[in-house]
């Protein structure tokens, strides 16, 4: 299957190729990090293998939180934010933002991390795994 994704403004467009959708795991994260990234309380990623993931359309500007090692990319015309990845993936897997691609319900979530931080308003997504903490 082939999926394509963008910013907002669409100078970012990439294309994700996966032979079964099982090859991408969507979480949603209630870390602190995520809320504060995505501007929301939680953030909904969906990861890949490095090599799955293409921009076909525009350069990301890059971010780098040293205190993480989690580097973020974004566009730096409309701000929408399309991945992220830690310093010891970097050369294995992509965390997508799972809004940015053009079809955000191809790839429905398998769990959930830091739900001890979950904003006491949003209920728990039924039938997939919940941790604790750790995002791996
Ligand atoms: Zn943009
Ligand atoms: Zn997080």
């Amino acid at each position: 299957m082939e999926l394509t994704g963008s910013c907002f403004c669409r100078r970012l467009a990439y294309k994700l190729e996966l032979d079964s959708p099982d090859d991408a795991r969507t979480s949603v994260c209630h870390c602190k990090n995520c809320k504060k990234a995505f501007g929301t309380t939680y953030g909904l990623t969906s990861k890949v293998a490095k090599d799955a993931f293409k921009y076909t359309k525009g350069t990301p500007k890059e971010f780098k939180d040293e205190a993480s090692g989690v580097t973020r990319e974004f566009c730096d015309h409309c701000g929408s934010y399309i991945l992220e990845y830690g310093e010891q993936v970097q050369q294995s897997f992509r965390y997508i933002c799972v809004g940015s691609l053009d079809d955000p319900e191809a790839l429905p979530p398998k769990g959930e991390f830091f739900c001890k931080s979950r904003a006491s308003w949003m209920p728990e997504i039924p039938n997939v795994f919940h941790k604790q903490e750790i995002k791996e």
